[in-house]
């Protein structure tokens, strides 16, 4: 029996109650001869009601004493959840990112891990422990400051524990039963995948598919690390993330369409009245990229041919807006443009699938689904396994379902069951 790493997130130890259901599944690893290292979230919602806390008392929260609080999710949960161990006789302790030897690089509220140095988390276990860590956290390497990886972040903790360690695999704990087709809070015909490859689950999480974050994904693929993702509150096989088929592929003819995303945390903003002459683009992304934001889609219209001028639009995550916008409004001057449009109304959703690539007609499909359920489409963006539009926010449940639908995704037993969360 090897070392298996678990993370549990917020919606499984929402409360005293569910940290004691965690607890028991925990000390079952532990008595079928595993070694057991946990990684667990913040409780329920903490994470938000911190966030809100601190916009109270400052605008513009410094990102060091901003991650110093939300680590402290983390800690409560950490701790109580060893306590909850111990009750039930077995031994466990608890560690800190820092403790564990998450070591980070220095960019306060989305930090990326840089080395995993867990010699502590080793003699725990050596010594019959069962070692809990805090997710989403870590030190930085130069400032020595406390970090956080980003929201989600918890995921990559448990990948990143996992390959430090050498784990067997690495499970994700959630309030759903594995990776479906599209959100089951969205879909309830959303249709739960046995295995889905690296590549496509990395495309769903970077569409917006919060089941698991997509820097972990990217993780695990890199380090060869399988991912089981399954309910803490049901016994049910989850879904298997691998970069090969546990099948082989052979036996396993590639679904066409592995799912659909959606997202609605972008914003778009449209840079009015641009001189349609080289350099311009430059000048304007290079504004975005110094302020260390990460776009998402880009159009540009074709220019009027009176004016010469033209517009270029973006989306971002909604949370670096004001930041965005306060970069383009400095370097007008210099980039010479008429004005900016902001828009958070938006939503983005996504088709996913491999086998995309090799099936002529999926995108024609993806927007007669659209047009059938009256969705307009304001961006477009293509990669090789995958298509996304933007549309309104409103109109992104409906689209979702109608597109689950057209590709023949709906599944006609159950329904997919939400245990908890919120959602939020
Ligand atoms: P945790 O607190 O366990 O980290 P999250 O809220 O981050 O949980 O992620 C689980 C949620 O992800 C589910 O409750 C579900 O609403 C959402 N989700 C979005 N897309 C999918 C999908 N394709 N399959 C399963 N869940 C999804
Ligand atoms: N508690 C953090 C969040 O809510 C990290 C995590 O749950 O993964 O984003
Ligand atoms: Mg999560």
């Amino acid at each position: 029996m090897g070392l298996v790493v678990q993370k549990y997130g917020g919606s499984s130890v929402a409360d005293a109650e569910g940290i004691k259901r965690v607890a028991k599944r925990i000390v079952d690893a532990k008595k079928n001869g595993h070694q057991v290292v946990v990684v667990v979230s913040a409780m329920g919602d903490t994470t938000d009601e911190l966030i809100d806390l601190a916009e109270q008392v400052s605008p513009m929260p410094a990102g060091r004493e901003f991650d110093m609080l939300l680590t402290a999710g983390e800690r409560i949960s950490m701790a109580l959840l060893a306590m909850a161990i111990k009750n039930l006789g077995h031994e466990a302790q608890s560690f800190t990112g820092s403790q564990a030897g998450v070591i980070t690089d220095s960019v306060h509220n989305k930090a990326r891990i840089i080395d995993v140095t867990p010699g502590r988390i080793r003699t725990a276990l050596d010594q019959g422990n069962i070692a809990i860590v805090a997710g989403f956290q870590g030190v930085s390497a130069d400032s020595k400051d406390i970090t956080t990886l980003g929201r989600g972040g918890s995921d990559t903790t448990a990948v990143a524990l996992a390959a430090a360690l050498d784990a067997e695999v690495c499970e994700i704990y959630t309030d759903v039963d594995g990776v479906f087709t599209a959100d089951p809070r969205v879909v309830k015909k959303a249709r739960k995948i046995d295995w889905i490859s690296s590549e496509d689950m990395l495309e769903l999480a970077a569409s917006g598919s919060k089941v698991l974050l997509h820097r972990c994904v990217e993780y695990a693929r890199r380090y060869n690390i399988p991912i089981h993702v399954r309910s803490s509150f049901s016994g049910l096989p989850g879904t298997w993330v691998s970069n090969e088929n546990p099948q082989g592929d052979a036996q396993v003819e590639h679904a066409i369409i592995s799912g659909v995303a959606h997202d609605v945390s972008e914003a778009k903003i449209t840079v009015v009245g641009v001189p349609d002459k080289p350099g311009e683009a430059a000048a304007i992304f290079r504004a975005i990229a110094d302020a260390e934001i990460n776009i998402d889609m880009i159009v540009q219209n074709v220019s009027a041919a009176s004016t010469g001028l033209t517009d270029i639009s973006f989306t971002l995550p909604k949370a670096e807006g004001h930041k965005a916008i306060d970069a383009l409004e400095k370097a007008k001057g210099q980039i010479g443009f008429d004005s900016l449009r902001y828009d958070d109304q938006i939503g983005k959703i996504s088709l996913v699938g491999a086998g995309m690539k090799t099936n002529p007609g999926v995108t024609a499909s993806f927007f007669q689904a659209l047009s059938d359920a009256g969705v307009n489409i304001e961006l477009i963006s293509t990669s090789e396994i995958r298509i996304s539009v933007v549309t309104r926010q409103d109109d992104v449940n409906e689209a979702v379902r109608a597109v689950h639908t057209a590709f023949g995704l709906d599944s006609d037993s159950d329904e997919a069951v939400v245990y908890g969360g919120t959602g939020r």
